[in-house]
């Protein structure tokens, strides 16, 4: 059943006493309620729902509108379509593109299990790109290779520049054959948390008439997405603000790994808009205002298909040190003109489209301005293999939050570690989406009873939602959210140094203080409104502050992480997760660390010992 699905066992209307106010409240009962409709999401929904369990899958946007429409060069399996492959040396290469932050045990899991889980995508339906022969296309991506580093692979699966799309409507397809129920346009606010920490369901609003829901359920999945938007320049959606992240901050649970952001090297300057590797796969290079082909210099074997990191500071030093083009020498060009017309047209239709709609660019006759772009968040909410949400506990680092799970960009399994590998995320929502549904099939029984929520169930998120309906102080939320994201891209984005962080963080605090006399003015419950952007804002600071302040606290230079103050990856002290806690009272922020994962899943293959990470 699609939109507006009956509810199991709901009683038509409770309601929610608030400040002297009764907000009435529908209630739900589901076995597992998943929050957010993107690859991951879905992949959850379909196992759960197969498996026969209530599932309800809760949506802000339509489902096929979720971030992950947007991904465009593909998912990584080594499949061998197109010569010698192995998940070994897919698993050696996420391992160091991790700069050794990645669990190797969940590595393992995501390598081994990729070729069935592209297989079963293409079962459903998926229209992937063919070979002569027929067999799925595979093309090169930055930082995969052959033999344990030695030769260039071509492992990403794609379906032409529109892989993301092909997934997300092939897995919508796919929920709706099952019983899964979904509530789309529903903002969800908060997780209902108990007095033992176990998560017990989540409080949201549906959009379309301001009605508020209470949903109660065995496993609440969030699978929520990243928070590109807490930076100025992204090539993330307006609606990837990290909502998950920040109602398991609110929920008093830590966050992994934060201050590793990635930043893709070819957003279209100017606009953000990705222009995906596979366009440097197909071919593209780059080059700098003087015509050199800079990446050459950098990373002499892997050239422009060094990881992404590498290429990002690589043309981030490029203009810094004046060799960039335009007025301001602030982009560097990526070529494709000397590309085959034809095979444009046919592996990189999106790309043409976007080169031409956002910098007025025919691909095929002059090169696309580019330049670093806010693009994953590889620190999100930290998980085992089974999608399990943790947090240390009684001397336990890996201890499981009950009822509560996390998937996708929101997760943190961890699986990209300092620093993820282009088309290493499609792949990370499937198999561990399908894990996470295995899960749940194990925890709960068929048809069982799903227990009442504990007293005074949602009063804190209505509460929450209560207060910026009533917000008059003098700032508007759009005001408080631009200083953010400038700052954010201004103190913490591809070079950091203690000076700049130092300030940012400060800065970053007084944003969040301010946050106090917030004006919202459309005040409605209904999409679009100042309330819901406001409710975004508020996921999105936290976010910032804890991003912020671990990068601050970790002294090395690792993937994504680059201190100019500390170059050097420094495995003795800093071979470790960061968690962050954030208090929405005080707004402090505080730190710990979890051990990294030295060990591999079975005797198949051994700990990938550290090196230096030269492409
Ligand atoms: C332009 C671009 C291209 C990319 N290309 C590739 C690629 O080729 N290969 C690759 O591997 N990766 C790629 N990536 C990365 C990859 O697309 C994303 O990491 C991935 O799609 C994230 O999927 P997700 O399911 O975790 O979240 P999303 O697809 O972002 O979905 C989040 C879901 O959560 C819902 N949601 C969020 N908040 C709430 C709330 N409060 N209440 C209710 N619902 C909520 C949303 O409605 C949505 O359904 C690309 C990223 C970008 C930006």
């Amino acid at each position: 059943m699609a939109q507006d699905a009956t509810p199991h066992d709901a009683p038509p209307h409770n309601a929610v006493q608030v400040n002297g106010r009764a907000y009435p409240i529908i209630d739900h009962a589901y076995d597992v309620v998943v929050v957010g409709a993107g690859g991951a999401g879905l992949r959850a929904v379909v196992g759960c729902s197969e498996a026969g369990l209530r599932t309800a899958c809760i949506t802000k946007v339509f489902p096929t509108r979720s971030h992950t429409v947007a991904a465009q060069g593909g998912i990584a399996a080594a499949l061998g379509n197109m010569g010698p492959d192995d998940w070994r040396w897919h698993m050696y290469d996420t391992v160091k593109g991790s700069d050794w932050l990645g669990d190797q045990d969940a590595i393992e899991y995501l390598c081994r299990n990729a070729p069935e889980a592209v297989y079963e995508l293409e079962h459903w339906g998926v229209p992937f790109s063919r070979t002569d022969d027929g067999k799925i296309l595979q093309r090169a991506f930055g930082g995969m290779t052959t033999d344990f580093g030695k030769g260039q692979a071509k492992r990403t699966c794609a379906a032409a520049d529109r892989t993301g799309h092909a997934m997300l409507h092939t897995m919508y397809g796919q929920a709706l054959r099952h019983s899964a129920e979904f509530f789309i346009e529903y903002f969800a606010i908060d997780l209902i948390m108990d007095d033992e920490g176990r998560c017990r369901g989540v409080v949201a609003l549906s959009m379309q008439d301001g009605t508020l829901h209470r949903f109660r359920a065995h496993q609440v999945i969030l699978a929520t997405g990243g928070y590109g938007r807490a930076y100025f320049s992204c090539t993330s959606a307006h609606i990837c603000t990290g909502d998950g992240n920040a109602m398991v901050l609110r929920a008093g649970l830590p966050l992994q790994d934060m201050e590793f952001v990635q930043f893709h090297p070819t957003g279209v300057y100017g606009a953000g808009v990705l222009i995906t590797e596979g366009a440097r796969g197909e071919g593209g290079f780059l080059r700098n205002a003087e015509g050199d082909k800079f990446m050459e210099r950098y990373a002499p074997s892997a050239k422009d298909l060094a990881s992404r990191d590498v290429v990002s500071r690589a043309i981030t030093l490029e203009i810094r040190e004046g060799r960039g083009h335009g007025p301001d020498k602030d982009y560097v060009h990526l070529h494709l003109e000397h590309l085959d017309s034809a095979l444009i047209e046919e592996r990189l239709p999106g790309i043409t489209e976007s080169a031409r709609i956002f910098a007025g660019v025919d691909v095929k006759e002059a090169p696309i301005p580019v330049i670093p772009t806010c693009h994953y968040n590889m620190g999100g909410i930290p998980t085992n293999m089974h999608g399990e949400a943790i947090s240390p506990r009684d001397g336990d680092p890996d201890a499981i939050v009950a009822g509560l799970m996390a998937l996708g960009e929101a997760a943190c399994v961890s699986v990209h570690g300092a620093n993820r590998l282009g088309s290493n995320s499609l792949i990370d929502l499937v198999v561990f989406g399908r894990a996470a549904a295995h899960r749940c099939a194990e925890l709960i029984a068929k048809g069982g009873t799903i227990p009442d929520l504990p007293k005074g169930a949602g009063e804190a998120a209505v509460a929450r939602l209560d207060r910026f309906r009533h917000a008059d102080g003098p700032t508007p939320t759009a005001e408080l959210r631009l200083r953010m994201q400038k700052l954010m891209q201004r103190d913490c984005a591809v070079f950091r140094t203690k000076k700049v962080l130092k300030e940012g963080v400060k800065a970053i605090r007084a944003v969040w203080d301010d946050a106090a006399d917030l004006r919202v003015t459309d005040r409605s419950l209904i999409w679009n409104s100042d309330l819901i952007e406001t409710l975004e804002f508020d996921n999105l600071i936290s976010q910032a502050a804890v991003t912020v302040e671990g990068a601050l606290a970790r002294e090395e230079s690792r993937g994504a992480h680059a201190r100019e103050d500390f170059p050097k990856r420094d495995d003795a002290k800093w071979m470790r997760h960061t968690l962050s806690w954030a208090d929405y009272g005080t707004h402090e922020v505080r730190l710990d660390y979890r051990p990294v994962h030295k060990f591999t899943l079975s005797n198949e293959v051994s700990y990938i010992e550290p090196k230096e990470r030269v492409y």
